[in-house]
């Protein structure tokens, strides 16, 4: 990134770097959300001098409403993702739990604002504890405290200043609620202290192709109204830039994005090494909309997000049905299905274990099938069923495998059934043994999230912790290495399924370390394809080396970028 140092310009400050997670550079004046309640109307209201607990408690049923009926609002005009976390939203309002929790502290004579405050620490504590998917509520509980604190005092509900004119939009984290009106013609770029590549604010901002940067530390004393440049490439958030030079680099990359839309596969390097560009699905309909982009098949089909709102296992038929839909989809082309990855942050009422200590390292994915082994077999006859009937060929891989002899076993039960088996590379341990787990199976998918999450030993969701949860780290870099070299010396296909593989940069990377496909969001394949279009193999392999000798992710970033670009 350059700035320029001229004494006719804005002093350059350092730049500030978080953790990129949407592509692009944007500059534009820097807007801040704080959105807090004001101190003096809080004051004002004090203990709110209700009658008796119970009027206190009509009075937390009044805002309850009006902030439910907001999110449901909102989420009415809003579609997909954001809907979802918006209906989510309105439902964590009014969950009954949560005013049972106020009810109980009003009666024990807590003012309303306290017994408020304390309910929702109670949930946030136990949703921390739950881990994954919950903890990642945390936000959204926290949003809706002060939305219901803000009813209760009398004042607006606090949110995010959308600009007039095109900006920065600069926020300690973004919930659900902030950022369903996002306009990405008025808002440049996203930049947050907190959260992570899994956060709300990375999910929303991917869906709307706005560049992001999250956990930037001191992104809150960036200057109001005062231009940043924004690159969601580096991460770096850049205070002083020139502004003649921010608008070139801002011109720059959005033709560099116009000319990676017009990529149309199949996936191969410079010099005419094939690599396979495959789609991650999660139902028919995810399924069929990929199979319109320029993609070779599906890399990872996500079998239990079809169940998340099961209470009871579908029928082998039923199961078949549905599996049916991707693999007609992708006629003629294949399918790589992925057995049920159960629990943890995808908790499935009729396969997950309740109560668990720490999920992410309990009885989740492959492991669920060895107290409950007609789980594994039945969906295994439901997915043979659809090969058969559609005729797409499938591939069948098992999710959390951390020994041999797992592999050996699942991929004995595939192939029973006449379809080729894999397992997925996401703990440390099959990455280690790649070699002897392709003694075993046909092929190996690498699951770069999980697999950074216990290589790192830091949640996936943990806002917190991004820099850790991070793919560029070089311990996960090395597992990758270590897999895609078993892939070569075996002679057997290794791919990588996780979000690493639709990181362009990263991507040519994984290529150069051996990885024969690259499986993501059907939304990331147009620029990863275009990316390795633009390289040879051996610059490839020259970033593959840079980024397993960089000291972290940001000098591994930074190095591959020097070499590609
Ligand atoms: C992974 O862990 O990288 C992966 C692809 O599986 P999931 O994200 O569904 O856990
Ligand atoms: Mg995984």
């Amino acid at each position: 990134m350059v700035t320029d140092t001229s004494a006719s310009q804005p002093a350059v400050l350092p730049p500030l770097a978080g953790t990129p997670v949407v592509p692009g550079v944007a500059y534009g004046p820097a807007v801040l959300a704080r959105g807090e309640v004001s101190a003096a109307a809080i004051a004002a209201f004090g203990d709110g001098s209700y009658a008796d607990p119970e009027a206190a408690l009509a009075a937390y049923d009044e805002a309850v409403d009006l902030v439910a009926d907001g999110f449901a609002a909102k989420a009415a005009q809003a579609s997909g993702a954001t809907a979802e976390v918006l209906a989510a939203s309105a439902g964590l309002a009014r969950d009954r739990g949560l005013r049972g929790a106020v009810r109980k502290n009003l009666r024990g004579g807590s003012p309303p604002l306290s017994a408020l405050h304390d309910a929702i620490e109670q949930f946030v504590g136990a949703f921390t504890k739950a881990g994954g998917l919950m903890a990642e509520r945390v936000t959204d509980l926290h949003d809706i405290e002060k939305r219901l604190v803000a009813r209760l005092v009398g004042e607006p509900e606090p949110g995010v200043p959308m600009p007039d004119t095109p900006a920065v939009l600069v926020a300690e984290d973004l919930a659900p609620a902030d950022t369903a009106g996002l306009d990405p013609t008025v808002v440049l770029a996203l930049v947050t202290e907190r959260g992570g590549p899994t956060s709300h604010t990375a999910i929303i901002a991917r869906q709307l192709g706005i560049p992001c940067v999250v956990g930037v530390a001191g992104a809150l004393l960036l200057e109001p109204g005062a231009p940043v440049l924004v690159d969601g490439t580096t991460g770096e958030v850049i205070r002083g830039a020139d502004p003649d030079e921010a608008r070139r680099l801002v011109a720059a990359d959005a033709e560099q994005r116009a000319s990676l839309a017009t990529w149309t596969g199949p996936g191969v390097t410079a010099d005419g090494l094939a690599v396979k560009v495959l789609a991650n699905v999660a139902d028919g309909e995810s399924a069929r909309s990929a199979a319109g982009g320029p993609v070779e098949g599906v890399g990872l089909f996500r079998t239990e997000l079809c169940f998340l709102n099961r209470t009871e296992e579908p029928s082998v038929d039923d199961q078949a049905a549905i599996y049916a839909e991707v693999l007609e989809a992708f006629a003629g082309r294949y399918v790589v299905v992925r057995t049920l990855d159960a629990g943890s942050d995808k908790p499935v009422a009729f396969a997950t274990l309740p109560g668990e200590e720490n999920p992410a390292l309990g009885v989740r994915g492959l492991r669920l099938s060895f107290g409950n082994p007609g789980l594994l077999t039945r969906q295994l006859d439901a997915v043979a069923s659809a090969a058969r009937t559609t005729g797409t060929e499938a591939w069948v891989m098992a999710p959390m495998v951390a020994t041999v002899a797992e592999a050996a076993e699942f991929a004995g039960a595939v192939r029973e059934r006449g379809l080729k088996a894999g397992v997925m590379v996401e703990v440390p341990s099959a990455a280690l043994l790649a070699h002897r787990m392709l003694e075993v199976v046909d092929f190996l998918s690498i699951g770069t999230n999980d697999l950074t999450q216990y290589t790192m030993a830091a949640d996936r969701m943990a806002t917190d912790l991004a820099h850790l949860t991070d793919p560029w780290q070089p311990a996960v870099l090395q597992l990758v290495a270590i897999t895609a070299e078993a892939g070569r010396q075996a002679g057997k296909p290794v791919g990588v399924c996780g979000e690493a593989a639709a990181d362009p940069l990263l991507a040519c990377a994984l290529v150069g370390m051996g990885v024969t496909s690259l499986s993501m969001a059907a939304a990331a394949a147009r620029p990863v394809g275009a990316r390795l279009a633009s390289v040879t193999h051996e610059q490839c392999e020259e970033a593959a080396e840079a980024a397993l000798a960089a000291s972290d992710p940001a000098a591994a970033r930074a190095a591959v970028r020097a070499l590609l670009t």
